[in-house]
């Protein structure tokens, strides 16, 4: 039955070879290339779904500086002391076995017309279908006082790896009764709970270790993901340490201060031992570089993540407007998967499944106590569009929290295999 399948459709694929792809698909050139700039939750999806499906009918090649990537997800919990940081990181070599041709540089540039990516390290690389899947940057002058010279000593640690390390780092070094200041960033961003799910996780490492320490959140929001979840654990788990400062108390009116150590709100200004500085978030550089997007973000059709500015360029993950989706590491595998079939569909003849999307994003609030949101999307003309959702109630047992936390965690196994290759 198999051989008879494989039989089949390697008649197919050899048809339609001869009959269409060099010519119709592939513009002319051979074996249709498709380029992913990004390796991170929709770039390192996206790449390997292509390859692995395509079965070597399509060249994949992947554009990524780092050689190891550290995920965003379950930072927190490296911060919390619930992970180590090893745990967190991932090599490319499983996509480069599967068939996908990582280059470690950075893309500077996009020339859709001659459709060729420009490297930092000099070359250029062909494509068919462009991919860019390049996570966030920071909006300039987005927090009074901040700029990237300032991240050293006020990190964002909203992209992986080094930044999260330091604010480890920083944490622990604080002085016992010291003062740990967060500035939340404003709507739509990277992770809604993050932030709040990373106050719950340096709260219960200060709890521990400092327990007079204090947290204040200045937060230009009236609201925030999960709020009654979280404030029902902070009230339960950490009473009288964290002070969340929304807009409404002045949270927006915000300025800071990298060499004084100062956190102005509102005009009244307070000495802090660590100021984790989270700005205003926009599409990666490249994004714009590539001419895709539409102030800070990237539109694009639901329906196959194509830009709306170009039909050869598809926009994955955070860099991406979509509609309702979050700006999350799920979300973005789960636009890539869509992505994948309908590259994959253009360029070969493959058949197009509509597109589903879905999304759940966890938060530890304390050991063994989980919370989730989450929703399914479909794709309509305007954007993807929610269509039903679930979210952790308050009040639940420890052990539904327990079973929620070990669902993330299955999660977390789960999508690093479907990433990187298991
Ligand atoms: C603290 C925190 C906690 C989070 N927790 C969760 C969670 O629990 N669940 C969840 O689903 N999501 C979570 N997220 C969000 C998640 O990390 C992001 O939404 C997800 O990584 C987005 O995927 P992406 O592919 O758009 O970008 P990324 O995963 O950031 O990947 C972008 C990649 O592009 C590369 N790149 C950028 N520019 C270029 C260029 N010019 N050339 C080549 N490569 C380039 C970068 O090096 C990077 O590897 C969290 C985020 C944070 C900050």
């Amino acid at each position: 039955m198999t051989l008879k399948r494989r039989a089949f459709l390697g008649t197919g694929a050899a048809a339609m070879g001869t009959l269409a792809a060099p010519t119709v698909f592939a513009a002319g050139h051979g074996k249709p290339q498709v380029v992913v700039v990004g390796g991170g939750a929709g770039g390192a999806t996206a790449a390997r779904y292509i390859a692995k499906d395509s079965k070597g009918e399509v060249g994949v090649t992947l554009i990524e500086p780092t050689r190891q990537y550290y995920t965003c997800f379950f930072s927190n919990l490296y911060i919390g002391g619930f992970k180590e940081m090893g745990q967190l990181g991932h090599s490319y070599g499983g996509l480069a076995a599967s068939g996908v041709n990582v280059v470690h540089d950075w893309a500077t540039g996009v020339d859709r017309d001659s459709k060729t990516v420009a490297l930092a390290g000099g070359g250029s690389v062909p494509y068919d279908k462009l991919i860019l899947s390049p996570g966030i940057d920071f909006v300039d002058g987005a927090v009074e006082g901040w700029d990237l010279s300032a991240q050293n000593a006020m990190p964002h640690a909203f992209k992986g790896g080094s930044q999260t390390e330091l604010l480890k780092a920083q944490l622990m070094a604080m002085p016992q009764g010291g003062t740990f200041a967060m500035v939340a960033p404003p709507n739509p961003y990277r992770c809604p709970p993050g932030p709040y799910e990373r106050v719950s996780m340096v709260a219960h490492y200060l709890k521990a270790n400092n327990p007079t320490a204090k947290i204040i959140i200045a937060d230009p929001k009236a609201k925030f993901s999960k709020q009654a979840l979280f404030e029902e654990g902070w009230a339960d788990h950490y009473d009288g340490m964290i002070d969340w400062i929304g807009d409404d108390f002045g949270g927006g009116n915000v300025a800071v201060d990298a060499d004084a150590m100062t956190l102005s709100i509102d005009g009244e200004v307070t000495n802090v031992d660590v100021c984790n500085v989270i700005p205003a978030m926009k599409a990666g550089h490249i994004a714009e570089l590539a001419g895709v997007t539409d102030g800070n973000w990237a539109p694009v059709n639901a329906a196959d993540m194509s830009s709306k500015a170009d039909a050869d360029i598809h926009v994955l993950g955070d860099a991406a407007q979509q509609g309702d989706m979050p700006k999350s590491g799920y979300s973005a595998n789960s636009q890539a998967k869509v992505c994948a079939n309908a590259v994959r569909g253009a360029l070969t003849g493959s058949k197009v499944f509509p597109a589903k999307f879905s999304n759940t994003c966890w938060s530890l609030i304390d050991t063994n106590n989980g919370v989730k949101v989450g929703a399914t999307y479909e794709a309509t003309e305007e954007k993807i569009a929610k269509v039903d959702g679930f979210i952790s109630a308050t009040g639940e047992t420890a052990e539904l929290r327990k079973t929620t936390y070990e669902e993330s965690e299955g999660w977390y196994t789960g999508i690093t295999a479907d990433m990187f290759g298991a």
